[in-house]
């Protein structure tokens, strides 16, 4: 099992080019299941193109100058296309399709140190198949998997590789931290009635920028930039007009108007079970965050990352 471990580093800090290797590694990691040695392409790509996406969100490089590889190119053709923030699940089923082959042809040689790709191989790790297009963990490297702790240590090793690799091409801040957080749903239409119904107690037909009236100009914005959060929390949702919004761009709002964030998402925990939003706001927010207090914590920290790593604040006219 030590050997492994030993064999397992040496073949992940030895010899990279490109991201791949690590993030097919860290596939491994983060979709293991127990009892389950047998992976389908598509099942480890649901790992891979968040990965990817995530890369993209932040403006993570692989090179310093010059074309990024060919899934990263590839993902960032699409989102130019279709703007990240506005990709929904069929996009990403798209994607994964379109880069499945293309992402495993390469860094699964990697792992026999190959360089040219084959259609079936094996080493001590797996065994794959680029027809059958899965991948099937040796029992050896199954077992490693199945301790919790060794899973820990492995990815650790992972990241660390991967992080000295992106540090020659990126110099901003929390590298870690943006890499391993996940993708969420961008879907922010099931919010909309919660601003728009009186019987919410998020309604406000008044811009939470500017102040004035919304009427049918109405557009949610995430008071901390979904840049910086990369997901869709009622608590950091808002309701304002579409060119306040545009204006506003990726900056989270200035501490009064954070302090007002946080008198309203407080007076949701007033709300009682008789509310038609109750089981709604149960789901999307109490569950996380049984208390305002919890709730507080995590907006207190995430506010003052988001600014510590450089993101300015916009100031509301409210
Ligand atoms: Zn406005």
């Amino acid at each position: 099992m030590e050997n492994l471990i030993q064999k397992f580093k040496f073949l992940i800090s030895h010899r990279n080019n490109s991201s791949y290797k690590y993030v097919l590694a860290l596939s491994f990691i983060f979709c293991f299941k127990k009892g389950k040695n047998k992976y389908r392409f598509d099942e480890l790509m649901r790992f891979i193109i968040p990965f990817y996406f995530n890369m993209l969100r932040y403006k993570i490089t692989e090179k310093s100058s010059g074309k990024q590889p060919r899934v990263l190119q590839n993902i960032s053709d699409y989102s130019d296309k279709k703007h990240l923030r506005y990709l929904c699940e069929d996009d990403f089923i798209y994607l994964l399709k379109q880069n499945e082959k293309l992402f495993f042809a390469c860094p699964l040689s990697c792992f026999e140190n190959r360089a040219v790709s084959s259609f079936e191989g094996g080493n001590e790790f797996f065994s794959y198949s680029m027809k059958e297009k899965h991948i099937i963990l040796s029992e050896e490297f199954f077992s490693l998997l199945s301790d919790r702790h060794a899973r820990e240590l492995l990815k650790d090793t992972v990241f660390l590789s991967l992080l000295k690799f992106l540090e020659k091409y990126n110099s901003i801040p929390n590298l870690y931290t943006k890499l391993s957080g996940s993708l969420c749903k961008k879907d922010l239409k099931k919010y909309k009635k919660l601003f728009t119904d009186q019987k919410s107690p998020l309604f406000s037909d008044a811009c939470g920028i500017c102040g004035e009236k919304i009427g049918k100009d109405l557009s949610i914005d995430h008071f901390i930039p979904f840049n910086y959060v990369a997901c869709d929390e009622i608590w950091n949702l808002i309701a304002v007009h579409k060119h306040c919004n545009s204006y506003k761009n990726d900056r989270p709002g200035d501490e009064r108007a954070y302090e007002k964030l946080c008198e309203r998402n407080k007076k949701l925990y007033e709300i009682t079970e008789d509310n038609p939003y109750f089981d709604f706001l149960k789901q999307e927010l109490f569950d996380k965050f049984p208390t305002y207090q919890s709730l507080k914590k995590e907006m207190d920290d995430i506010y003052a990352s988001c600014k510590s790593v450089g993101y300015r604040e916009f100031s509301f006219r409210v």
